[in-house]
C-alpha cells in the first residue's frame, strides 16, 4: 500500500463497492474492501484498480475476507448488512442487521482502535447506536450516512421543479433517517431564498412525501437491490471532510448528549466533520412546532433502539 490515508470498507455489495470505486478515484486514500463472500471484494476491488491507468489515481485497493488488512484504518465505512426489498420499512431489517454489525464493529475496532466509522447500514440510526455501543468509541468517530443522501434527494427535485442548478438549493433536514424523517421548507433555500416564498404549498408538500420516500421509490423501480448511486456519493462527501479536514458542515445521524433537548439517541443534525470526526454539532433555531416534531422523530428512532435490548 502507499502512504495514503487508509480507508476500509465493509461489505462489497451495491454501496461498499461503489464506495470504494468514487474514493480511490478520489485518489488520497488507499482502499480495504472486505466481504463475507469468497472472491466478491477481491474481485470487485481488482476491477476497480484496473481502471486506475485510465482514471490516473494511484490509489491501493485491496479485497479480502479477513479484517488482518484493514489495521489501521483511518476510516471505516460500514455497509454491510441486509437491505431493504420492495414494501419493507429499514426497521423491519433491525434484527438481521444487529447481528452483523455487532460483529463486524468489534472486528472494526480491534484492529483500528483509532478510526472514524461511518455506518451505513440501515435502519442507520439505530445501527449507528448499536456500534457505538460495541466498539466503546466516543461518538465524534461513530456516526451515520443519512441526512446528505436525503437532502440531496430533496435538492434535486427542487432544482428540477424551479429549473436551477443544484448548486444554488439547500435542503434542511433533520431527524430519523426513515418515514419520521423532519423536513423544514422554512430553512430549505434557493440562492438563500427559502422555499415556501417562491413554490406553492401543494408543491412543497408533494416534494417533502417523494422525499420521505425516495429510498421506496428507488426499490420499487429496481425491484431487487437498492439505491448506490447517491448514497456512495453522500459517504465519498463524508469521508473527504474528514480526509482532508475540511471542516464542512454536514448533516449526519449523529449521538445526541442532550443537544436539540434529546439525549442518548441517534438522530441527523448539522455537524462540523473534519479530521476528528464530528468535531461540533450545529444547534439550529427551531420554532417550537419544529422542536417537537424533531423529538417525536427521536422517539421514532428510540422505539427502534430499545428493541435492540442493548
Ligand atoms: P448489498 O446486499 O448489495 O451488500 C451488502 C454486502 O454485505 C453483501 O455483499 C454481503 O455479502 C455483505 N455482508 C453481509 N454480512 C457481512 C459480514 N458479516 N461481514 C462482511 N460483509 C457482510 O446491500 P447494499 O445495497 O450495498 O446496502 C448495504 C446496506 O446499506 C443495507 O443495510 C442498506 O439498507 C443500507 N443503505 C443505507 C443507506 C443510508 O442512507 N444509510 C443508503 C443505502 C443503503
Amino acid at each position: 500500500m502507499n502512504n495514503l490515508n487508509k480507508v476500509s470498507i465493509i461489505g462489497a455489495g451495491n454501496v461498499g463497492a461503489a464506495c470504494a470505486q468514487r474514493i480511490a478515484e478520489r485518489g488520497y486514500a488507499d482502499i480495504v474492501l472486505v466481504d463475507i463472500i469468497e472472491g466478491l471484494p477481491q474481485g470487485k476491488a481488482l476491477d476497480i484498480l484496473e481502471s486506475a491507468p485510465i482514471l490516473n489515481f494511484d490509489s491501493k485497493l485491496i479485497g479480502t475476507n479477513s479484517y488482518q488488512e484493514t489495521a489501521d484504518s483511518d476510516v471505516v465505512v460500514i455497509t454491510s448488512g441486509l437491505s431493504r426489498k420492495p414494501g419493507m420499512t429499514r426497521d423491519e431489517l433491525l434484527l438481521a442487521n444487529m447481528n452483523i454489525i455487532t460483529g463486524v464493529t468489534q472486528q472494526v475496532a480491534n484492529r483500528s482502535p483509532n478510526c472514524i466509522i461511518i455506518m451505513v447500514a440501515n435502519p442507520v440510526d439505530a445501527m449507528t447506536h448499536l456500534a457505538i455501543h460495541a466498539s466503546q468509541f466516543p461518538r465524534n468517530r461513530v456516526f451515520g450516512l443519512s441526512g446528505i443522501l436525503d437532502s440531496a434527494r430533496l435538492r434535486s427535485f427542487i432544482a428540477a421543479e424551479l429549473n436551477v442548478s443544484v448548486e444554488d438549493v439547500s435542503a434542511c433536514i433533520l431527524g430519523q433517517h426513515g418515514e419520521a424523517m423532519l423536513i423544514i421548507p422554512r430553512l430549505s433555500t434557493v440562492c438563500g431564498i427559502p422555499i415556501t416564498k417562491i413554490l406553492p404549498q401543494e408543491t412543497i408538500t408533494k416534494l417533502v412525501e417523494r422525499t420521505i420516500k425516495a429510498g421506496a421509490e428507488i426499490i420499487g423501480l429496481l425491484k431487487t437491490g437498492s439505491a448506490l448511486y447517491a448514497p456512495s456519493a453522500a459517504v465519498a462527501q463524508m469521508v473527504e471532510a474528514i480526509i482532508l479536514d475540511k471542516k464542512q458542515i454536514l448533516p449526519c445521524a449523529s449521538y445526541l448528549e442532550g443537544e436539540y433537548g434529546i439525549k442518548d439517541t441517534v438522530i441527523t443534525v448539522p455537524v462540523k466533520l473534519g479530521k476528528n470526526g464530528i468535531e461540533q454539532i450545529i444547534e439550529l433555531e427551531l420554532t417550537a412546532k419544529e422542536k417537537s416534531a424533531l423529538i417525536n422523530s427521536a422517539k421514532a428512532v428510540q422505539q427502534v433502539v430499545k428493541a435492540m435490548q442493548l
